[in-house]
């Protein structure tokens, strides 16, 4: 009588624990992959350098940091461009 009990109800109760603790475990491990590819990328934009002193690229008008600049001398001073391309124009100007 009591391996009935056993087999019939603990039994099935035990296998429903199981798959239920393996399932919340599979979507767990799922959530924590996929939750630091997330913070990976940054919310702020990418291009924008935090600090530094802001220069005026001549040839677009957009303000670029010291450290993220492209730069070129002309005529002993120092240009600071937001990208290749805007130097290049610079250039051909
Ligand atoms: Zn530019």
């Amino acid at each position: 009588m009591l391996r009935y009990l056993i087999v019939d109800i603990l039994l099935p109760l035990l296998v429903f624990a199981l798959l239920r603790s393996f399932f919340r475990g599979m979507f767990r491990s799922k959530r924590e992959v996929s939750r630091p590819a997330q913070q990976a990328q940054p919310p702020s934009q990418p291009n924008v350098v935090v600090g530094g002193e802001l220069k005026k690229d001549p040839v677009c008008g957009t303000y670029v940091s010291i450290g993220a600049s492209v730069t070129r001398t002309v005529d002993g001073q120092l240009l600071h461009f937001c990208s290749k391309e805007c130097r290049d124009k610079y250039r051909a100007a």
